[in-house]
């Protein structure tokens, strides 16, 4: 089973911690529309007739395109793959971009699982962010959401933020409770220097993240989401049993995916590529990267994904995928996150808890060939 990755570059303004790839104007939607169709039909056997479970249309603001476009692109994905029955068909929306109308449409035309860009609750953490929408607005996407029928329904939520207190924080997860919805992504903020955010925190003009507050917002939101019922999934990630994301899945257990768009990667199981970022060059002069995984990457990469799940790292397959000479480096290494109290073994998979998953890219780091 594979899964399709979609990349749609517009939004309507640079969020000021923003890092990934976008472009504000969408002048050339056309053109890029019928470029993203183009190279779909060129790679349709990049999954080597892999049948595809889930397509997720992420971007920049996926939610900017409308509900006939959207449809236009799934209409190609289902001529050219081999998609299963009843794939997960997930759409990324900014609160500011969509009506009731709207999201009636895309769940009409084949969009099953929503993820929604919160961020937070109150109106002066959106300032911070710079965020589009206000939590008035919000409140009422989410339940526009649950009013037309969305059965899969995922809120994005960032803490850390300096303008969010603990009882802010609290108060965002209260929320999040109340929607009844059976999935949350929630990342700490992480300000990168040549963002808007970074250039205005390195002049002073905008508070600095504080790693304190952003560690007790992690517990606080671990030992609620755990109350909850909550299974603590993936380092950002926490679902009802049974409503994890399929997509997103696919990346942690290492399987086949193609990325379509505008700095979309792919992977093939034995290689990834990347293709060029510019929407121009995408358009006029579609090109791409490729690198292929020697034995150390795809160790290295199993390791460091996997040690940011709950499933954790199976030593079994590390030995048989890879050998006994990284089985051997991978069982010395994790000894000490055992004694420290950070990692647990259960039948041969070592798996961080919720405190050691707070260093899972450092540990994993150590434990690479
Ligand atoms: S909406 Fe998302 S992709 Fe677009 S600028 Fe904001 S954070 Fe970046």
């Amino acid at each position: 089973m594979s899964g399709i990755y979609v990349h749609i570059p517009f939004c309507k303004s640079k969020c000021a911690y923003c890092n990934f790839f976008s472009v504000v104007s969408d002048k050339g939607r056309d053109a890029f529309l019928a470029a993203l169709k183009r190279e779909a039909v060129q790679r349709r056997n990049y999954l080597g007739g892999e049948a595809v479970r889930t397509v997720y249309f992420g971007g920049g603001t996926p939610s900017l395109l409308k509900p006939s476009e959207i449809a236009g692109i799934l209409e190609v994905l289902r001529l050219n793959y081999d998609i299963i029955d009843s794939p997960e068909v997930t759409l990324e929306a900014n609160p500011d971009t969509v009506s009731k109308e709207s999201l009636l449409d895309y769940k009409s035309m084949g969009i099953n699982r929503l993820s929604i860009g919160i961020q937070s609750f109150f109106d002066d953490d959106l300032q911070y962010l710079s965020r589009k929408h206000d939590s008035k607005h919000a409140m009422r996407v989410l339940d526009w959401a649950s009013e037309v029928g969305f059965q899969e329904i995922t809120l994005d939520l960032i803490y850390g933020i300096p303008t969010l207190t603990d009882e802010k924080w609290n108060r965002n997860i209260d929320i999040f409770l109340s929607t009844g919805f059976n999935h949350l992504s929630a990342y700490a903020l992480t300000v990168e220097e040549k963002t808007a955010l970074g250039q205005r925190i390195s002049k002073g003009l905008a508070a600095a993240v504080n790693e304190d507050n952003t560690i007790r917002h992690y517990e606080i939101l671990t030992s609620r989401a755990a109350d909850a019922g909550f299974e603590h999934y993936e380092i950002s990630n926490f679902a009802r049993p049974g409503h994890q994301s399929k997509h997103n899945t696919i990346y942690w257990k290492g399987e086949k995916y193609l990325g379509l768009g505008p700095s979309a990667h792919s992977f093939d199981g034995s290689s990834r590529q990347w293709n060029v970022a510019g929407v121009k060059d995408y358009c006029d002069n579609y090109s791409f990267e490729r690198e292929e995984l020697t034995l150390d990457d795809r160790y290295n990469e199993y390791v460091m994904t996997s040690l940011r799940t709950n499933w954790g790292c199976d030593l079994g397959f590390v030995r048989d995928s890879f050998g006994e000479k990284y089985a051997e480096k991978f069982e010395k290494g994790v000894q000490k996150h055992i004694l420290s109290g950070k990692m647990l073994e259960k039948d041969r998979n070592f798996i961080l808890n919720d405190s050691g998953m707070l260093f899972a890219d450092g540990i994993a780091a150590e434990l690479f060939m």
